[in-house]
């Protein structure tokens, strides 16, 4: 369990990760936005005049642990340091509020609540992700700022997995097969999409290569019939299913991926196509519900339908 030690360490590390908060506006043609796979329209501010906001909190932990980390989140404002989420917000016509909420769970993990409209992150999964992170670094004898990376990267994708729950009930988008899986795919495209706006697409895609690993991570190997059962994939499956995608972008830059291990040849084949289709689905399904303000957007997506 975390020592005081410990959790100096991570409040520490949440300062870093925090206190780098970027500019709330992107200059307007960004080339590193150019070379990501949904398309080459130039970014569009922020700031643009869009769709209801998003609400956020910070709920209070009772857990004396917790506090350290509750007052960090509180001071940096963690949900406007998520560079996806930033663009998200007002970029859709939402028919009802969707609140983004820190709060202590008794456990790691983060969910969607239809009924409250609020994605909830545990300040568990703060705590837990940096200590994998730190293990990871210790294990393989990794960069300082793996843990802070690792910790960054995860959230990102986790927020945007929930996020990605919230706008399937808000919208009734239609779903045939796992949600789980769905929500995966989108989290990563909005990942390769958006990016961190101080990050290349590079750095995106390593930010998505963390995330798999942590897929991977959860796995014990040992399964039963409550994980084949499960409504989420198996951890390796949702790491082959996540690097497939960040494969499928540019097959070429990744071909290393394959000598590597970190996907099948067999795999790796189709993985083009799954990147392609399912890009072009996850845009479809939303482009009718972008914000009357969005045009920049509502043109990216259009031209990159017409790509075939
Ligand atoms: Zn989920």
């Amino acid at each position: 369990m975390p020592s005081s030690s410990f959790a100096t360490t991570l409040t520490m590390a949440l300062a870093v990760l925090l206190a780098g908060g970027t500019p709330a506006t992107v200059a307007a043609g960004d080339a590193r936005k150019s070379s990501t796979p949904t398309g080459s329209v130039a970014a569009q501010p922020a700031t643009a005049a869009r769709g209801p906001a998003f609400e956020y909190a910070y709920r209070p932990p009772s857990a004396p642990d917790l506090q350290p980390i509750y007052q960090r989140v509180v001071e940096a404002d963690l949900w406007r340091q998520l560079p996806e989420l930033q663009e998200l917000d007002g970029l859709f016509a939402l028919p009802r509020r969707l609140r983004f909420v820190t709060a202590e769970c008794g456990e790691p993990g983060a969910f969607y609540r239809p009924d409250q409209g609020e994605v909830v992150l545990c300040y568990e999964s703060l705590r837990t992700l940096y200590a994998q992170g730190q293990a990871h670094r210790q294990a393989l004898g990794l960069a300082e700022d793996h843990p802070l990376r690792y910790l960054r990267a995860n959230v990102r994708f986790m927020v945007l997995h929930e996020a990605g729950h919230a706008l399937v009930d808000l919208f009734d988008l239609p779903v045939t097969g796992r949600q789980e899986d769905a929500v995966d795919q989108l989290a990563a495209i909005l990942m390769l999409r958006f990016g961190g706006r101080d990050e290349s697409p590079g750095e995106v895609i390593e930010d998505l290569r963390l995330v798999a690993n942590w897929m991977l991570s959860r796995s014990t190997g040992a399964y039963d019939i409550d994980a084949f059962a499960d409504e989420h994939a198996l951890g390796e499956q949702r790491f082959f299913n996540l690097q497939c995608l960040v494969y499928g972008t540019d097959p070429d830059a990744f071909a290393g991926m394959v000598d590597a291990g970190d996907l099948t040849a067999a795999r790796a084949a189709g993985c083009p196509r799954e990147s392609r289709q399912t890009s072009r689905a996850w845009v479809r399904l939303l482009l009718p519900y972008l914000a009357p303000g969005a045009q920049a957007y509502r043109e990216e997506a259009a031209a990159f339908l017409r790509q075939r």
